[in-house]
């Protein structure tokens, strides 16, 4: 008998038809024996709708009321599902995050779960019911709802797995599992069987929006077997989980790509130590994140510097920079939101050189040109302008010979 924590997203529980669909699917793993709890997120185009309608209120809608509000989405959706999984004759039992005490940080909106307590949820499983948790949401320190960002319900599904120590964790999706790129902009993308973490970390920040990136890290910390599944259709999914040995056979996993960015540019500062410090801190002290980082060797003892953040926090990021601009006597602050990242991932990337030269060599074969670049142990990363998405994706994928059915390890 195993313990296995079932996330369902929002397409999977999309109309009251899919609901009871995956209700059967619950009851199919019970009857294998396994305690389950299950996760889920509001119903599809739910979250959507209710942050329209804040935006019809208020075009600042963010914080504590914006939690309050998109919260409600998953709380219908646990309901609904006790009430299916009820009607076919097995108890369950619905939750909200602050019911089972999903304790987060106060960082509404994109809050970061602490603490879990299991005892009420084990009790539960242990008294033969299924147990249903809200996805997306928390609780902080003073009752405060929270959610947890954009796909949110992820990271809750492996938090409680973590907490629970269970044997799996699933990710029921709308897609049979990881691709070598989205199969959307590139048709020869192929399921992977498995990836790593780390490699599945870089997907998923570079766009391949299976999984919120959050779930990921705490998968990793937490060393959380989790396979990303249809539920719409059998298969074996993608296995996430740590690198072994075989894994070494390809040097590249995928091609990922993100549209979400934007780059802002701060010209003209002067060039001396703690420059960075001051225009970063403000931008860190608002809680926007910042990925690349570019600071070009000064001339007349001053510098360009450039970033990129969500184009979400674009506009409230190019507020504190203009502030900032100013009291450094800086030129000027330059904005660009039409641009994408495109990045080459692989944990054989490792022991293998040159990556970076085939891929830079592929590009300009394109006349692609590249605006930012960045590296780590297992992926190369570049900014291009966001008109050549496509041909960036398809050119990587065929250059790193992802495209012809290669043997994979299962
Ligand atoms: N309902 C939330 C969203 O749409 C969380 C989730 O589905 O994971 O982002
Ligand atoms: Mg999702």
């Amino acid at each position: 008998m195993a313990l296995i924590v079932q996330k369902y997203g929002g397409t999977s529980v999309g109309d009251t038809d899919r609901i009871k669909a995956v209700a059967d699917k619950v009851i199919e793993t019970r009857k294998q024996g396994h305690k389950v709890v299950v996760v889920v997120s509001a119903m599809k185009g739910e979250t959507d709708r209710l942050l329209g309608l804040s935006q019809q209120v208020t075009d600042q809608a963010h914080g504590r009321e914006l939690d309050v509000l998109l919260s409600t989405g998953e709380q219908v959706t646990i309901a609904l599902m006790c009430m299916a999984l009820e009607h076919k004759g097995y108890p369950a039992r619905s939750y909200t995050g602050g019911q089972v005490h999903i304790l987060t940080d106060d960082a509404h909106n994109k809050a970061r779960i602490m603490d879990i307590e299991a005892a009420r949820v084990l009790r539960d499983l242990n008294d033969g019911k299924v147990v249903v948790i809200a996805g997306f949401q928390g609780i902080d320190e003073n009752g405060n709802i929270t959610t947890l960002g954009r796909g949110g319900s992820d990271t809750t599904a492996v938090a409680m797995a973590a907490a629970l120590n269970a044997d799996e964790c699933h990710i029921y999706t709308d897609v049979d599992g990881v691709y070598t790129a989205d199969p959307r902009i590139e048709p020869n993308a192929r399921r992977l069987d498995r990836i790593t973490y780390e490699e599945m970390l870089e997907m998923a920040s570079l766009g391949s929006k299976v999984l919120q990136i959050r779930s990921v890290e705490f998968a990793s910390k937490y060393n959380v077997n989790l396979r990303v599944l249809s539920s719409f259709e059998e298969g074996p999914g993608t296995l996430i989980s740590q690198e072994e040995d075989f894994m070494e056979q390809a040097v590249i996993s995928g091609i990922a790509h993100n549209r979400d960015e934007a780059k802002l540019t701060i010209v003209g500062v002067p060039d001396r130590p703690g420059i960075a410090f001051s225009i970063l801190g403000p931008i860190a002290d608002a809680n926007i994140e910042v990925d690349m980082i570019v600071q070009n060797v000064g001339v007349d003892n001053t510098t360009d510097f450039t970033f990129t953040v969500h184009r979400n926090d674009f506009a409230r990021a190019r507020k504190i920079l203009d502030k900032i601009a100013e009291e450094l006597g800086a030129k000027e602050v330059k904005g660009d939101e039409g641009i994408v990242k495109i990045s080459v991932v692989g944990v054989g990337m490792r022991s293998h050189a040159g990556i970076a030269s085939r891929m830079f060599k592929a590009l300009a074969d394109e006349g692609i040109n590249i605006m930012m670049i960045s590296t780590s142990e297992i992926k190369v990363s570049v900014v291009v302008a966001e008109k050549y998405l496509e041909l960036g994706v398809r050119t990587l994928h065929t250059a790193f010979d992802l495209d012809h059915a290669q043997e994979q390890s299962a």
